[in-house]
């Protein structure tokens, strides 16, 4: 029997390969990836029939090759998979690919990317012609019996099916490299892609190449001598270590494929190996790194993989937003080759996978933190921020956090939510019965109100992480009865509430004359100078700013809908402690040039204990120093 037949490609428009080309321009590489997956699934296809028992001819080892002659200007797939017959040439490459074609030449005006029109329409194969204008398939299947195959079309709607030439089983895909697409003709152009989609592909990919290279020395005619110098080899790894057992693999292991992921960095903290198998298929190993200042350049770099083959770095929908700083991989057979945005947007599997990484996440940490407390407090430098990340972001991960998260104070001591609580109870509660949690964002520059709060027996938290700002207002919603202070946000004395008050010693008539001294002194706009009676060995002078007005500030900074507290200027509260001997000797001096060089002096100490006093005000401040001395 000899086989031939023209037919026209079943679809019901005219020429639906110039929409394909001219929509899936942008991303034209993926013909490879789709070839090539297209090779290593016949592979795998005629193993399992072996494995079956529904196959008994040689099954070799059966592997995927790709070939590039740059002289005849063909890209080859070959795979000694399970081949096609004509019949089936008919079945899945004319109709199946198309079945929904008509509906697609309605839609692709909508479709937003290349993978969202392969995926939805099945035009994997098609692919094939963004980058040739003759696509050309030989096949020998492996049944019994079967004859070659041969499938040519030129990008028209017309096919022609003949005998083919192959003698042995398997497929191979010739690729007529269209003149736009000649970038394609390129040894290191097909490397970097293979290398890009097929680096872990479970069957041997060998890349052979046979370029022109032009040595030393020229032809009889004076031409440059040309020598066809052929290549070939494995391009991937067919076991990474996700598709593994943890059982099976060493620490090495997991630090050496880290290594072969992302060549230039540091070593990881830790990793997690995840393996599910319902409700939905997921293998993956995810890699918590140490933290750089620059995220932006962290970011985007878990893999995501389908059997193997790599289709994309944009992973959002997948992993939750606090972990996109995670890195390494996650292959699910559950998410379809050309998966677009709006497919990863509405897949319920997709949103399953995600909240089984963010448990998977918390789980890991519970256990680094009940099995080695020590080193995981040596880690919270950099893990810190993912879990207060996720706290703030995501309900489910805070629920399980909330036990192992820690707090850290300016001595460099951890706790966890709970022993702080028990630690600065009773100290620091104050007349309402509110437990108020003292922090300080920045402690050089608060150093001297740190101290004076410590002389109170206060602690001090730090938080100037990037997130602090956001989880200082977290920690206040969701802790009972508790309120969080910034250390300067107001004196020493004042930052937590008592009965127990210190009088001032100043009669009115005195206070109403020290404010006026100070308020000519000062000639900042926006600050409010206030006579407050504290301790004789506090401050003479403390500014401060209200932690309200403050975290408005910092919030509306940060873009976080504020700006009406943005707009506004800023305003400190200048508190001069009434009962301060600076205030007596003020007061007992009867000169108004040096009552308000005192006054002057004192604020700017004040100003300069806390990093407030800059540029020219700064320079006058040494300058009445020095005249001073
Ligand atoms: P999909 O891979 O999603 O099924 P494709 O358009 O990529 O869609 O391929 C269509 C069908 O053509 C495949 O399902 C398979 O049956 C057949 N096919 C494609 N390439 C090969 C190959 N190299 N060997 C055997 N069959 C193939
Ligand atoms: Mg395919």
């Amino acid at each position: 029997m000899s086989i031939e037949e023209k037919g026209s490609i079943s679809i019901h428009t005219e020429n639906i390969f110039p929409i394909i080309k001219k929509f899936l321009y942008s991303d034209n590489e993926i013909f490879l990836r789709e070839l090539v997956s297209n090779a290593v699934d016949a592979v795998q296809k005629i193993k399992r029939l072996a494995a079956l028992g529904q196959y008994d001819g040689e099954l070799g080892n059966p592997i995927v090759e790709v070939a590039l002659d740059e002289e005849k200007k063909t890209i080859t797939i070959s795979d000694s998979g399970l081949g096609m017959t004509a019949e089936e040439i008919k079945k899945y490459i004319n109709q199946v690919a198309f079945s929904g074609a008509s509906e697609f030449v309605e839609k692709f005006k909508d479709a937003k990317d290349a993978n969202e029109i392969i995926g939805k329409f099945g035009l994997g194969f098609y692919s094939a012609f963004m980058v040739a204008d003759l696509v050309e398939i030989q096949t020998l299947s492996y049944q019994e019996g079967a004859e070659p195959a041969r499938w040519v079309c030129d990008g028209s709607t017309t096919y022609e099916i003949t005998e083919g030439s192959r003698t042995t089983r398997g497929t191979d895909i010739i690729l007529h490299i269209n003149t736009e697409s000649e970038e394609f003709l390129s040894k290191s152009k097909l490397e970097e892609i293979l290398d890009k989609y097929g680096k872990f592909l479970p069957v041997p990919i060998k890349f052979g190449t046979k370029t022109e290279q032009i040595p030393d020395g020229e032809d009889e005619e004076g031409k440059p001598k040309h020598v066809a110098v052929e290549t070939d080899n494995i391009i991937n790894t067919t076991n990474p270590i996700w598709t593994k057992a943890p059982a099976d693999l060493s620490d090495q292991d997991y630090l050496d494929f880290y290594k072969q992921l992302y060549p230039f960095s540091e070593d990881p903290l830790f990793w997690i190996h995840l393996n599910v198998d319902y409700p939905f298929n997921l293998t993956g190993v995810l890699y918590f790194p140490k933290v750089k200042n620059d995220f932006d350049m962290q970011r985007n770099k878990i893999k995501l993989f389908s059997r193997q083959v790599f289709i994309t770095d944009e992973v959002k929908d997948i992993v939750p937003e606090f972990l996109m700083l995670l890195h390494g991989v996650i292959d699910s057979p559950d998410i379809p080759l050309n998966v677009s945005r709006s497919f990863l947007q509405a897949d319920s599997n997709v949103k399953k996978i995600n909240s089984y990484i963010t448990k998977k996440v918390a789980d890991k940490l519970h256990e680094l933190f009940n099995k080695d407390r020590k080193g995981y407090e040596e880690k919270w430098g950099d893990i810190g921020l993912f879990v207060k990340y996720g706290m703030v972001s995501e309900e489910k991960f805070n629920d399980k956090a909330k036990d192992f998260a820690l707090l850290t104070n300016t001595k460099n001591e951890h706790f966890t939510l709970d022993e702080y609580r028990e630690k600065v109870q009773a100290i620091q509660t104050d007349k309402n019965g509110q437990v108020v949690y003292i922090y300080s964002n920045d402690p050089a520059k608060q150093d001297s109100f740190i101290q004076a709060a410590n002389k109170k027996d206060y602690d001090v938290l730090l938080m100037n992480s990037a997130i602090d700002n956001h989880f200082v207002s977290f920690l206040e919603n969701k802790l009972e009865k508790t309120l969080l202070k910034r250390v300067d946000s107001s004196v020493a004395s004042k930052l937590i509430e008592k009965d127990e008050l210190v009088e001032s010693v100043l009669t009115e008539e005195q206070s109403a004359k020290v404010k006026e001294v100070f308020e000519k002194a000062i000639v900042k706009p926006g600050f409010q100078v206030e006579i407050v009676g504290l301790n004789p060995e506090e401050f003479p002078v403390t500014v401060t700013m209200d932690e309200f007005m403050r975290r408005m500030k910092d919030m509306a900074q940060m873009g976080g809908g504020m700006s009406f507290y943005g707009n506004m200027p800023d305003s400190y509260k200048v508190a001069i402690n009434g009962n301060h001997k600076l205030v007596n000797r003020i007061l007992k001096t009867e000169d108004a040039d040096e009552q308000s060089a005192l006054a002057k002096q004192a604020v700017d100490l004040a100003l300069l204990s806390q990093g407030m006093l800059t540029g020219a005000e700064l320079t006058a401040f040494v300058n009445r120093s020095v005249e001073l001395i």
